[in-house]
């Protein structure tokens, strides 16, 4: 039992490993990333979603298409590049939401939920930018193990493989975890190590 649910070492956050980030044999990388830092796995399961779980995900939030439209958009912008598409995020996004139906229906996908203190800013921050060329920093999972861009991504008009999708606020991912688990696939455990991570005092040591 939780004797105070609310402490923010209790945050959660999904994570899902696209079909790229499985076809590079990543699953043990992601997840070793993920628990060195001392995040603890209490959810995990292997599935091909469909198309319509695909754009649910997506479209969760209502903001979502503006959001993504905008940063493509300025992403271009900086390289004084206009959007081969169209200039409105909206119209941008459409787009993209269908490749990212190809892609993330294109095979088997990892789920999972992380839980641990500030878990949503850990993982965003250990996972990396968007865009591998240049929002993804060395040293995170998309800098250090993909090498994509938007203009590859739209010359090939496809999604931007960036290995893994991860919940990008603490409202996107207390809407996106039940969406991909249920609630029994959800476990509530103890980690000995939790003591040393998370204790008031160090004890028991000596
Ligand atoms: P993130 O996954 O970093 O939260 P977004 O929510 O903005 O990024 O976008 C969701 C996913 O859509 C990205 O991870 C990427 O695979 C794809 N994507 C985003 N923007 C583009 C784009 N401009 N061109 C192609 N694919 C994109
Ligand atoms: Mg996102």
């Amino acid at each position: 039992m939780k004797t105070n649910p609310n402490h923010p070492k209790f945050e959660r956050t999904l994570v899902v490993i696209k079909p790229d980030g499985i076809q590079r044999s990543l699953i043990g990388e992601v997840i070793k990333r993920y628990e060195q830092i001392g995040l603890k796995l209490v959810g995990i399961k292997m599935l091909v979603p469909t198309a319509d779980m695909v754009e649910k995900h997506y479209t969760l939030d209502p903001q979502w298409r503006t959001v993504t439209g905008v940063k493509t958009i300025k992403a271009y912008e900086a390289r004084g590049l206009k959007h081969p598409i169209s200039q409105d995020p909206k119209v941008v996004t459409g787009v993209i939401l269908k490749t990212l139906i190809d892609y993330l229906t294109s095979g088997p996908v990892v789920a999972m939920v992380w839980e641990g203190a500030h878990a949503v800013e850990i993982v965003r921050k250990l996972t990396g930018g968007t865009e591998p060329r240049s929002s993804a920093d060395v040293g995170t999972i998309r800098g250090d193990y993909a090498i994509d861009s938007y203009i590859m991504s739209d010359t090939d008009k496809r999604s931007v493989r960036n290995i893994l999708h991860a919940s990008g606020s603490v409202k996107e991912a207390n809407d996106e975890i039940p969406h991909w688990f249920a609630k029994n696939e959800i476990f509530e455990y103890k980690l000995l190590v939790e003591q040393i991570i998370y204790g008031a005092r160090l004890e028991g040591i000596l």
